[in-house]
Order: structure tokens, then sequence, then C-alpha cells
């Protein structure tokens, strides 16, 4: 039928609305036809075409529009007879349009099958819109695009038919001469022919319809091979890729097959797949057959089991973890696909790191160690379990920027807000130590460090390692405390060894006082009184009484304990001066040279100046000691101060006495070593310390000669110099002096 369709080049088809000829009135004969004499109905020859027409719209309705054309050119005697249907392009019947196309037309028009009309001017489209059946003469007469059809209808009868109420379409019958004209019971039979026409329409539209839809199934099911083709060459590059091992099984526990992956994930080789062995069901280990039972409930239910975690024996008996997920073959049958895989990597790697995890709680809890991660922008705070533990907050508990400062001492409260401040804005790193104040009033002494990075958003991040150092803390008080204790007595200890020598020191301006007083007595008793002379020997023994004064002040301040350290400028030549006019009597009664060279450039320092005097005082004392018993050669004992690099100075005490075995160069500095009869060994060792607190160092070398030589170097501003490295208890309210 399609090509029945088929616009013919030969029939004017116009497209656009030719000008119109003749007008409508003057070719339409419709009224006559009830006027002119009629023939009597042909009810037999009736009854054989309704008949005809019958059966073959059962038998071939593909050609019934041809059949009903030859039918009416029959039952009416006429010329040529046809169909009009409305269409849209020619090509689609079933869609209003623009046109009418002729599908059949049996007779001398025959030639012009696939011709048609245009809907708004013509013949068919006139019926259309009267809705009615019209006779025309000569209707090229109006519609210039008919004349070349030929040859020219001298009548031509169109009935309309109906579909649902709806003219779709007309049938018609041509005379090309006067040979007979159509009359009342031609309008009848055609109007009967109509009604077959519209079943033969619905006919063959539902044809029509049956080869779209069988059109568009085809189309799909090309599609859906198309796809499924895709597919397969897509699952099969899956399957040989080996990136996944790819099963087929049954429900009955046997593998079907399988690709190398999986294979080499559980051991067995092809030869043991194609022999049956390679079960499914016998790989699984006894406590994962439960899980299997579920997946094989879900695929039974739903045809799918979604993926989950199991083991697999392998061959020689060893597990492999693996990740599988599957579904039945459609169909409903027994088998089905599945993937798998080998998670042995991962669960390695999830392994290390609860390792990992766990050793580094265990680390911080030994250490004693917190840490945080603080994301600045949003102030989202995460604790380790240990830093819950140190600030003894359930652990888990929301934590936030207002819950870290409830427990903050509130004497560091500022310095905690500042830093927090600081972190902020800044973005580097920091370091500091704070306290907590702990509900039940005790302290807690932290020592935080914090690195400043970038999260994945490039947004500034903290982690932080808090470490809870009030033990080491106290143990440093202890110590310092310790310490300053045994400085002192060290210190007295030395000041006893010269109470000889500073006894004769202080003799000598005591007996001076005595005899310039005795002399003064004298002076003003004589006849006149000598007042000049005696005003002079009184002035001699104010001199001598502020000398020995001084003895005793000076004695005095090295003998005292200290009760606050508060670092001095000092001028380190002066205190070695000091400490040279107490030691120098006790040096000479030991016949010992004392020589000094005291540098002129040396820049003021900061420190502790009578536990510098004790380092000073202490070199000297073992510098003499160390030549009491040479005899073959001077007792020369120099002292030297000098600047050291641009901010240092350094003092040193060479003596030529004993000296010392290389080996035992750094025993000397541990407490209570000691070669001496009745030494203590703590004096050297608290030296260091001292110097040690001041940020410097001090240390001993045998001379190229015989002796040796004690120095110490210090900067002139020892950088975060604080109470507890001084060695002075700040607390310590000891009685002044001894
Ligand atoms: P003490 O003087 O009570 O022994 P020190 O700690 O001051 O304690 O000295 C420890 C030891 O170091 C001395 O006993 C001595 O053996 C050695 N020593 C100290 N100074 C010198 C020195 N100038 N020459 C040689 N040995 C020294």
């Amino acid at each position: 039928m399609t090509e029945h369709l088929d616009t013919r080049d030969d029939v004017p088809l116009e497209t656009s609305i030719p000008e119109a000829g003749a007008p409508l009135d003057s070719i339409l004969r419709t009224e006559e036809l009830q006027r002119r004499p009629s023939r009597p109905p042909a009810h037999e020859k009736e009854n054989e075409a309704l008949v005809r027409l019958t059966s073959a719209l059962a038998d071939s309705p593909n050609t019934i529009f041809q059949t009903l054309a030859e039918i009416i050119h029959d039952i009416t005697q006429c010329d040529s007879a046809g169909l009009s249907l409305l269409t849209k392009d020619g090509k689609t019947p079933h869609v209003d349009g623009r046109r009418f196309y002729w599908p059949a037309i049996y007779g001398m028009w025959n030639p012009h099958v696939g011709g048609g009309t245009p809907r708004n001017f013509g013949p068919c489209g006139d019926v259309l819109d009267q809705n009615r059946t019209l006779l025309f003469t000569h209707f090229e007469r109006r519609y210039p695009y008919l004349m070349p059809v030929s040859p020219a209808a001298e009548e031509c009868l169109l009935v309309p038919f109906y579909v649902h109420g709806r003219a779709v379409g007309t049938i018609w019958a041509i005379m090309h001469s006067d040979r007979r004209k159509f009359d009342a019971e031609d309008e009848r039979i055609m109007a009967s022919l109509g009604k077959f026409a519209s079943s033969a329409y619905q006919a063959w539209m539902r044809i029509e319809d049956l080869k779209v839809q069988v059109a568009e199934r085809e189309k799909a099911e090309a599609e859906v091979r198309q796809l499924a083709s895709g597919l397969e060459a897509k699952m099969r590059r899956l399957v040989e890729a080996n990136v996944v091992g790819i099963v087929m099984f049954n429900l009955d526990g046997a593998v079907i097959s399988a690709n190398e992956a999986f294979l080499h994930m559980v051991q067995y080789s092809r030869e043991d797949l194609a022999s049956g062995r390679v079960r499914w069901r016998d790989l699984t280990p006894p406590e994962w057959r439960d899980r299997d039972e579920r997946a094989i409930a879900d695929l039974k239910t739903t045809g799918v089991f979604r993926p989950f975690e199991k083991e697999y024996h392998r061959k020689d008996g060893s597990r492999v973890p693996v990740l599988l997920g599957g579904a039945l073959f459609e169909g409903g049958g027994n088998d089905g696909v599945a993937f798998v895989l080998d998670l042995s990597e991962q669960k390695r790697a999830e392994r290390a790191l609860r390792r990992s995890e766990a050793i580094l709680a265990e680390g911080q809890r030994l250490g004693q160690m917190g840490s945080f991660c603080w994301r600045v922008a949003t102030d989202e705070i995460t604790w380790s379990e240990q830093l819950y533990c140190i600030y003894e907050l359930e652990i888990g508990a929301p934590v936030t920027l207002s819950l870290v400062r409830t427990r903050v001492h509130p004497e560091d409260m500022t310095l905690y807000e500042k830093m927090l401040e600081q972190a902020r804005g800044g973005g580097d790193d920091f370091e500091w130590q704070y306290r907590l104040l702990m509900p039940d009033r005790s302290i807690k002494y932290l020592h935080a460090v914090a690195r400043a990075i970038r999260g994945q958003d490039g947004q500034l991040e903290y982690i932080a390692a808090v470490q809870d150092v009030t033990e080491r803390h106290l143990s440093e008080e202890a110590f310092n405390k310790a310490r300053s204790e045994l400085a002192h007595v060290a210190r007295v200890m030395s000041l006893g060894t010269l109470t000889a020598s500073m006894a004769h020191e202080l003799n000598q301006p005591l007996s001076g006082i005595v005899t310039n007083a005795s002399t003064c007595l004298r002076m003003l008793a004589t006849d006149p009184p000598n007042v000049d002379g005696a005003r002079e020997t009184a002035r001699r023994t104010i001199r001598d009484g502020n000398r020995a004064s001084d003895v005793v002040t000076r004695l005095r301040t090295l003998y005292s304990k200290k009760k606050d350290f508060s670092p001095e400028s000092i001028d380190l030549n002066d205190a070695v001066r000091e400490v040279l006019a107490l030691s120098l009597s006790d040096l000479q009664r030991h016949r010992v040279a004392l020589r000094h060279e005291l540098g002129e450039d040396l820049p003021p320092i900061t420190g502790d100046r009578v536990q510098l005097q004790q380092v000073v005082l202490n070199l000297l004392r073992n510098g003499s000691d160390a030549m009491n018993k040479i005899d073959d050669r001077p007792r020369e004992l120099l002292i030297r101060t000098e600047r050291y690099e641009e901010d240092h100075v350094r003092l040193s005490v060479k003596d030529a006495g004993v000296g010392f075995e290389p080996q035992a160069a750094d025993k000397l500095f541990e407490a209570f070593y000691t070669t001496k009869p009745d030494g203590m060994g703590i004096g050297l060792s608290v030296s260091r310390s001292i110097i040690e607190a001041h940020r410097g160092r001090l240390w001993a070398t045998a001379n190229d000669g015989p002796g040796a030589t004690f120095s110490f170097v210090i900067p002139c501003r020892p950088e975060g110099l604080a109470d507890g490295e001084t060695g002075i208890d700040p607390m310590d309210k000891a009685p002044e002096a001894a």
C-alpha cells in the first residue's frame, strides 16, 4: 500500500493555493441529482458488491481501497472511481493535514494514483467543508491545477466518509463524457459505499498502526541487540582484563566458569575448574556459610545479592578476604554471575593502620601526650583520647574552644587568649606552656607544640601535641631547690676555708683602730692637747673601721641566702675584683702569686652576681689547692677576662699545679668527685650548673706546661633566662645570713 502513497510527478499537487477560476456555485450540479430521472436500484448487484468488499476486507485489507475503487466503478458505471484521503504530507494519512491524496483509482484516471488536491482549495475540501455529497461539473474550471489531469471530468460525484463523526476522506465517481449522468440512485449507493469506506479506512488505519508499532518494536529490539552486543564486548573486556575476579556460578554450589583473576585469588588452576573441583560452597569457611545463605535468599527473592565481605579458602588452606556481589541471569534459572575483589591488601593496610593507631594511642598514654587538630575557620576541634584523659573529661565529649578555657588556670588565661588570637591570624607554628586548674584544685602543667598546616580545602589548621609535664615540672622544681641549697652549702664551705685569712685581714684594721684610738687619747691628754694630731688619728681610725666593715659586708653577701632572683646587669671585672679582694690574703698565706688580666672592652652581662662570684671564688681556690704542694716552681695563678666572639665573655683561671689526667677531664665536674682529703667534690659540679643556667659552658683543659686552666663562656644576655634555670628558688624564704 505504501507505494500507492507516493506523490506522482504528473499530477499537480499544489503547495500554494492558486487563484480560483469559476465560482464554486457555477460548477456544482448537486441539486440536479434529485431532479434527474433515476435508474432503478440493482439490489442484487449491490449485495454482491458488499459481499465482495467484506471478504476483501477480511482477506486482503492491504488492497481494500483498490477493491473499493473497482466496485464504485462497476456499480456506478462511471469512467473513473477512487478515494481521496486527508493527509499531511502524503505519507501519514492518519494525521490531519493540508492535502488529499488518492490512494486508489480505478478506470481512466488510474495513472494518477498517488496524486491529490490541496485541502483548502479543491473539490474534496469543498465536500468536507459542506459536509455533504457534491456533484461537480468540470471542476478544472475552478481549480486550474486540475486542467492538465486528463481526461477532464465531465461530472464528478464526491461523497464524504467519516470516522468517529469526523470527515476523513471522500469516495468519488467521474464521468469523462456525457455518456451518462449521475442520478439519485448513484447518490444513494455511493452513500452506502461511503460507510464501507469508513470501515475499510479504519481497518487500514489499524494495519498502519500495527505496521508502525512493529517498526518501532523492531527498531527498539535492534537497539537492545546493539546495546547488548556493546555491553557484551565491555563485559568480556572486564572479564579478560582480570582486574577483578568474575565467576559464573549456580545455586547448587558450583563455579561454572571463572576468569584468571579469580583462579589466581583462590590458587586453583583451569584444570581444577574444568574437573568441577572448584565449588564456591567448599571454598567458603564454615563461619561464613550463614552469610552465604543470606545472599542466596536474596538471590531467590530479588535476583541479586548486594556486595558483602567474606573469606575464601585457598587451595593451600590459607584464607583470602574478598568482597563479592552478583546476580542471577534473567529467566529465573539457577545460574548467575558475580564479581569477586581480593581485599588482602586493603585488610593488610587496615590492620597496619589500626596497629599504628594503637601504638600511637599507647605512646600518647605512656608519654602523657595528647594531640588535637583545630580547623581555625570553623573552630572544629578533634582531640585524641589521651587529651581527654589529661583534661579529665569524658572521652568523646564534644570539644569546643570554650570547654578547653574552663580548665585553663585563671593566671594563664590572658596568655592563653593571646596565643589563640595570634594563631588565628598568623598561621605560624607556636609553642607554649600553660597550667590547668583541675576541679580538685590541683594544678597540671602542660606543654603544647602546634604546627600550622593547610587542609585539603586550603584552610588553616593546627595539629598540636600537648604533653602533661606536671611531674617533670615538679621534679625540676624540687631539683632546683636542692641545687640552690647545695650551691649555698658550697659557697659557705668555700668561705669557711677563707676564715683564717679573713680573720687576719680583719685583724689588721682592728689593731689599727686600737692603736690609733690609743694614740688619739694620748694626744688629747697632752697639755696643751694635740688637737690636730688627734683629729688625724681619729680619721685613720674611721678609715680602718670602714675597711673592716667592707670585709664584713663582702662576706655577708656571699654567706647570705638570696630571697629573690632578679637578673641584674653586671660588670664582670668588678665582680672579679671583689672576689680577689676577699681571697687575696688567703692566696698570700699559701704563697700564691696572683696575676690578673681583666679585659678592658668587656661588655656588661646579665646574670646572678653572687653565683658568678661563687664560681670565680671556687676556681681560684681550686687553683691554689692544686699548687699547695708545689715547691719546685713558682705558684702562679693567672685570672683573665676577655670578650669572646661578639656577645659573650670568657673568664679563665690558669694555675701551675698538679693538673689532671686527660681521661679525668669530665669526672672533675661530677658531684662528689674529689681527690682532696677534706674535699666535698661539689664545687665544680655546682659551678657548672650555675654557668649552664646562664646558658654558658664551663670546662677544663690541661696546660701545655704544668697545671690546668678552667674556663667559662657566657652570653652577655642569656635568652630565656628564667627563675628555674638559675638554681635560685624564688620561693626560698630562708633567713638572711649565716
Ligand atoms: P673539691 O674541691 O671539694 O674536691 P671540686 O668539685 O671543686 O671539689 O673539685 C673536684 C676535683 O677536681 C678536685 O678534688 C680535684 O681533684 C679536681 N680539680 C679541681 N680543680 C683542679 C685544678 N685546678 N687542678 C687539678 N685538679 C683540679
